[in-house]
């Protein structure tokens, strides 16, 4: 699996970038997810994008915390967070800078592609919105996928939100910037201080069920959000579980997101159909197929 971590700011377009992204490696074939972080959601604050491409179907759903890639796009953020963290050492990295690769300073020595990413998305996009020419760099400095079907994955989802003009401005964007990009290998000397994630570990995912319910304020609050919210009532679709295949892993139950499936004594499982909104995670991420996705929300 390879495994992208975006840094940027609100505003410069790192959710489109990692979608854009992952929308690539689907064109060649492969599987590939990608989601955001962010924190406080404003114009120029710090925000994260993920994305993941296979060639295997992917069942992980937690951020990137070792990272095959990093990609930086607003240079500025290595001053004030350890963007670098967890980037494997055989890792890769692109900064948006008009510095050489050499000039850059991650933490961490591995190979780097810089690029003017803000001279370049102000040619072509007449605003500081640096995704598509930072696309155009990843397309330069890994084998992940062409810069072919990098400019059609930006064509389909900037054509479709943006229009066809929009697209061809930012595969123009994109391709300079692949022309454009020096490679080379940038500074490993600055310590990379990890602050303490204040984020839950096992990788983010069981919200639902890690945490016990409560009451708060009359409102039920806990697994699954609230209680009196009967999300059954969405289902398009409904788990039909094979108790005979099922090896009580429990992984259906660690990360179905509405902490509707419940362990019996003998950790075999069952579904509270009330709450089970139908998304099939628990379906994907079982390793032994004892969870079919079956048309319709009937209970
Ligand atoms: S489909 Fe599975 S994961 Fe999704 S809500 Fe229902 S039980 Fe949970
Ligand atoms: S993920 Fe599959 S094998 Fe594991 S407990 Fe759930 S149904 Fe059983």
């Amino acid at each position: 699996m390879f495994e992208v971590r975006f840094h940027g700011r609100g505003g410069q377009g790192a959710v489109m970038a990692a979608q854009t992204l992952a929308e690539a490696a689907v064109i060649e074939g492969r599987h590939a997810h990608a989601f955001p972080f962010f924190g406080a959601e404003r114009r120029g604050a710090p925000v994260m994008a993920f994305a993941r491409i296979d060639d295997e179907k992917i069942s992980i759903k937690s951020q990137v915390y070792e990272p095959d890639l990093l990609v930086v796009l607003d240079e500025s953020l290595i001053d004030i967070e350890p963007v670098a963290r967890g980037l494997k050492k055989d890792g890769k990295a692109v900064v948006n800078t008009r510095k050489s690769p050499q000039e850059i300073d991650l933490g961490v020595e591995v190979e780097c592609a810089t690029v003017n990413a803000n001279a370049i998305a102000l040619e072509f996009l007449k605003a500081p919105i640096v995704n598509t020419a930072i696309l155009g760099a990843v397309a330069r400095i890994t084998d992940l996928v062409s810069i072919g079907s990098m400019k059609q994955a930006i064509e389909n989802r900037f054509g479709e939100k943006f229009g066809e003009a929009a697209a061809r401005i930012n595969i123009g964007a994109a391709e300079a910037a692949y022309e454009q990009a020096s490679v080379g290998l940038c500074q490993g000397r600055r310590p990379l201080v990890i602050k303490r994630e204040w984020l839950p570990d096992w990788r983010d995912i069981p919200i639902g069920n890690s945490l016990s319910a409560g009451i708060k304020d009359g409102v039920m609050v806990g697994p699954g959000g609230a209680r009196q919210n009967l999300t059954g009532s969405w289902r398009m679709q409904t788990p039909h579980y094979d108790q005979e295949k099922c090896v009580r892993c429990l992984r259906c139950w660690f990360t179905c997101p509405e902490g509707c499936i419940k362990r019996e004594d003998d950790d075999h499982v069952r579904w509270d159909l009330n709450y089970c909104k139908g998304c099939g995670i628990c379906s994907q991420v079982c390793p032994v197929t004892a969870i079919d996705m079956i048309k319709g929300g009937s209970r």
